[in-house]
């Protein structure tokens, strides 16, 4: 079951498996009929918590019963180191 997670680039709670499809989207000039990657995905820093499961989710299910994921804290020193080291 897919789990729901905050994208703040996006402003927006997404489920994990769309983040992911999003990332694989070309850039730029998308061959007809593609949508291209959107701005948001292209300068996104804060995904590579969301590879590592770093982040607070809550199953679809939950979602769907009206619960909210929390928004991680991005300038967290946890965090922070975090993403320093798949930088
Ligand atoms: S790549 Fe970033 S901006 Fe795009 S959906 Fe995932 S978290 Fe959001």
């Amino acid at each position: 079951m897919d789990s729901m997670f905050y994208c703040i680039p996006q402003e927006a709670y997404l489920s994990i498996t769309t983040c992911k499809n999003l990332r694989e989207r070309p850039v730029g000039k998308a061959p007809a009929g593609a949508p291209p990657k959107l701005i948001a995905c292209e300068k996104c820093t804060m995904h590579p918590l969301v590879d590592m499961s770093k982040i607070p989710t809550v199953t679809l299910e939950a979602y769907l019963g009206g619960t909210r994921p929390r928004v991680v804290k991005l300038n967290s020193p946890k965090n922070r180191k975090l993403l320093a080291d798949v930088a």
